[in-house]
């Protein structure tokens, strides 16, 4: 088990993919979140303050996939999972009080499906036109 942030796992880079197909410009990693030093966002755009965040199911709870991987060692992981959930949601209470609009996605949900979400957050059409 990796005890570190998930850095760079496959569904964020093909998310990351999918944007810059898409024309996007963000930056990545980068720590804004007002009042902590090392919580980061995964994928921010800095001018439209939306931030991106790609969730691994076990780590962070994802309600479809997280359950079955509590059930393995049940007397630990729900707390370490517990604490994780509670920090993503003052990360992004944190992010929202400085205006920030908060995207989180799970690692089990498609690019296209996160394109379609960033997109809609960034308030311009999902698909490429002309
Ligand atoms: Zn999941």
């Amino acid at each position: 088990m990796q005890l570190q942030r998930e850095r760079d796992t496959r569904p964020e880079i093909e998310l990351r993919r999918a944007l810059h197909r898409r024309g996007l410009r963000y930056r990545v990693d980068l720590a804004v979140v007002p009042g902590t030093r090392r919580r980061r966002v995964d994928i921010a755009f800095t001018k439209a303050k939306v931030a991106v965040f790609v969730d691994g199911c076990f780590w962070h709870g994802c309600p479809e996939h997280g359950q079955r991987h509590h059930q393995i060692n049940s007397h630990y992981w729900p707390d370490k999972i517990a604490g994780n959930r509670a920090r993503d949601l003052d990360t992004s209470e944190r992010l929202r009080q400085a205006g920030w609009t908060v995207v989180r996605i799970w690692e089990h949900e498609s690019a296209d499906t996160g394109l379609g979400r960033v997109t809609a957050a960034l308030k311009i059409p999902s698909a490429k036109t002309g």
